[in-house]
C-alpha cells in the first residue's frame, strides 16, 4: 500500500491531538516535530517539508474556536488542506483539443512505465471519455517497445501506427498524423523514446516531436518507486522540454510515497494520473483531497463509490433491488452478487478505503479468505436450479449430495444455508424499515 509509513505516523499524532478542548503552543510544536520526522521519512523533498510544517504551524497556533470542532480536529483539518494543497489541490483534468486530434506526448525515462501507461490512457480515454484513440509507436530504440505496443493495442482492441526501427520518430509521428485523418481518431498517443539518463539527443528528438504539432498535454511517466530521482527527473524535464503534468506509476508498491508529495511543489506541474498496477485497468486520475484523507486515515469513500459505479452493471443492481425489496433472492442472484464484488478487486483494497480502516486492529493483515470464496461457488453451482430458488426443500439427504458434488463438508453447507437465511431475515427487516420511512414521509 502506498503511503504506509506516512499514514500510521501521522494517524498515531493526530489520535493524540484529536481530543483536545485546548492546543496550545507546544501541542502545535510537538505536533509539527512528529508530522517533519513522519514526511522525512516518506522520503519527501527536504525544502517541501520545511515549507509545510511552517505553514500548518503558522495556521494552527491561535486557532480560532469553530463550533462544529474541537481545537484539535481544526489542527488536523489544517494538516489536511495542506497536505491537499501540497498535491496541488484540485485534480487536473486531461486538456483536450478544441479541435480534434488530441494530441498527448508520453515522455519518460526507461523503465518508468510509459510503454504500459500508453495503454492504459488509451483505455480510459475510450472507457470514460468515449473517445478513439490511435496509440503511436515512436520508441524506436529500446527493443521491443513497438512489439510491446502492439501487444498492449491487441489486448485493448485499439489501433497501433508503427513504422518499425528504421523510420526517425518525427517521420513515424508526422504519418500517424497522417493516418489519425483518414481513421478519425480524435486523440493520438504518442510513445516517445525513454534513455537510461536525461541526455541531450533525446531532448532534441522530443522537442522536434513538439515542433511538429503543438501537443495538448505533455505527460511525463515516472516511477514513484524512485523517490526524489523521480522529483529531480520532473524537473529536469521540465525545465529543458516543458511538461504538462505527471503520471506517477508504480503507487501501489511505493509505502513511502515521497515523489507523490514533492513533485508538485518542486517541478510545478500536477499529478495527473497515478498507476496502481500492472493491468490495463490500472490507472487513476490523482485527487489530492482524497489521497491526503486516505493518508490521514479518513477513508476515501469518493474512490469506492466511483469504483463500484464502475464496474457494477447499473442494470444487474436495480434487478438485485427490487429482488431484495421483494425478497425474491435465490443463490442465483448471490453468485451474481459475489461476482460482482470480485470485479472490484481485492477486497483488503477496498477495506482500506473506509474511513477508521487503518484503526481497526489485524486489517492491516486482513486477506480475504479465496478458498471459502471458491467454495461457497462450488456449493451453489453443484444445487438443482430448484435448490437454487428454494433452499426450503434442501434437507438432509439433499446436503449430503450437495457436499459430495461440490467437495465440501454438511457443515460447509449447512454454514451457507444459515447464511443465506439470515441474509433474507435482515433485507425483510430493512424493506419493513423503508415501507415505515415512506409512511412517515406521507403523512408529513
Ligand atoms: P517503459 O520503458 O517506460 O515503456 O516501461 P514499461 O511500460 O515497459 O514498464 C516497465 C515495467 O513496469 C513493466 O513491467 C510494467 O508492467 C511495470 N509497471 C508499469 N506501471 C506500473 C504500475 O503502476 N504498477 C506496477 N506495479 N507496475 C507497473
Amino acid at each position: 500500500m502506498a503511503f504506509e509509513g506516512l499514514a500510521e505516523r501521522l494517524q498515531g499524532t493526530i489520535q493524540r491531538i484529536k481530543g483536545k478542548g485546548k492546543v496550545s503552543e507546544a501541542d502545535v510544536k510537538e505536533m509539527m516535530r512528529e508530522v517533519r520526522f513522519a514526511l522525512i521519512e516518506a522520503d519527501v523533498n527536504l525544502k517541501v517539508v520545511k515549507e509545510f510544517v511552517k505553514k500548518v504551524s503558522e495556521r494552527a497556533v491561535g486557532v480560532d474556536v469553530m463550533k462544529s470542532l474541537t481545537p484539535g480536529q481544526q489542527v488536523i483539518k489544517i494538516v489536511k488542506d495542506e497536505l491537499t494543497e501540497l498535491m496541488g489541490g484540485e485534480q487536473s483534468p486531461i486538456q483536450f483539443a478544441k479541435k480534434p486530434p488530441t494530441v498527448i506526448m508520453m515522455v519518460g525515462l526507461q523503465g518508468a512505465g510509459k510503454t504500459t501507461t500508453t495503454g492504459k490512457l488509451a483505455n480510459i480515454l475510450r472507457k470514460k471519455y468515449n473517445r478513439n484513440p490511435l496509440l503511436v509507436a515512436a520508441d524506436i530504440y529500446r527493443p521491443a517497445a513497438i512489439q510491446q505496443l502492439q501487444t498492449i493495442g491487441k489486448q485493448l482492441s485499439l489501433p497501433v501506427f508503427s513504422l518499425g526501427t528504421d523510420v526517425s520518430p518525427v517521420e513515424i509521428v508526422r504519418q500517424a498524423l497522417e493516418k489519425s485523418k483518414e481513421d478519425h481518431n480524435d486523440v493520438i498517443i504518442i510513445d516517445t523514446a525513454g534513455r537510461l539518463h536525461i541526455d541531450e539527443d533525446l531532448m532534441q528528438e522530443l522537442k522536434d516531436i513538439r515542433a511538429l504539432k503543438e501537443p495538448d498535454e505533455v505527460f511525463l511517466v515516472v516511477d514513484s518507486m524512485t523517490g526524489q530521482d523521480a522529483v529531480n527527473v520532473a524537473q529536469s524535464f521540465n525545465e529543458s522540454i516543458g511538461i504538462t503534468g505527471v503520471v506517477l506509476t508504480k503507487l501501489d508498491g511505493d509505502t513511502r510515497g515521497g515523489a507523490a508529495l514533492s513533485i508538485r511543489s518542486v517541478a510545478q506541474k500536477p499529478i495527473k494520473f497515478v498507476g496502481m498496477g500492472e493491468k490495463m485497468d490500472a490507472l487513476e486520475p490523482f485527487h489530492p483531497e482524497r489521497m491526503a484523507s486516505r493518508i490521514l486515515g479518513m477513508g476515501d469513500m469518493l474512490s469506492l463509490i466511483e469504483k463500484a459505479q464502475a464496474n457494477v452493471d447499473e442494470e444487474k443492481a436495480k434487478e438485485l433491488e427490487e429482488k431484495f425489496r421483494t425478497q425474491s433472492f435465490t443463490f442465483d442472484d448471490f453468485i451474481e452478487q459475489l461476482n460482482q464484488v470480485k470485479k472490484m478487486g481485492p477486497l483488503e483494497d477496498i477495506i482500506k478505503m473506509l474511513p477508521g480502516a487503518g484503526k481497526i486492529k489485524g486489517l492491516e493483515n486482513a486477506k480475504v479468505d479465496e478458498k471459502q470464496m471458491g467454495r461457497v461457488e462450488a456449493i451453489i453451482y453443484a444445487m438443482t436450479p430448484q435448490e437454487k430458488t428454494t433452499p426450503d426443500i434442501i434437507n438432509s439427504s439433499r446436503k449430503k449430495r450437495i457436499a459430495k458434488g461440490s467437495g465440501t463438508s454438511i457443515q460447509d453447507v449447512n454454514r451457507l444455508l444459515k447464511q443465506f437465511e439470515d441474509m433474507k431475515k435482515m433485507m425483510k427487516q430493512m424493506s419493513n424499515m423503508q415501507q415505515q420511512k415512506g409512511k412517515k414521509k406521507m403523512k408529513m
